[in-house]
């Protein structure tokens, strides 16, 4: 009877080790950065940042709206 406990043990071992690889997994594969946006710069002063958040100007991208108006 003391095996059967043993094996219960080992069990929960095995799903808690799968459990938390799994978990790590997840948590590495976050991406830091926003993959597939394309990134552009304020020609007033230089900062760089995604596209859809930037005032496009034609020919040029802002940062903000004031920077729009100072060119
Ligand atoms: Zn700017």
């Amino acid at each position: 009877m003391g095996i059967r406990l043993f094996f219960l043990m080992l069990a929960l071992l095995l799903v808690y080790l799968i459990v938390r690889h799994f978990l790590r997994q997840s948590s590495a594969q976050r991406p830091i950065a926003k993959k597939g946006v394309d990134m552009v710069q304020c020609v007033h002063c230089g900062v760089h940042l995604p596209k859809p958040e930037a005032i496009f100007d034609e020919p040029n991208f802002y940062c903000s709206e004031e920077h729009r108006r100072l060119g």
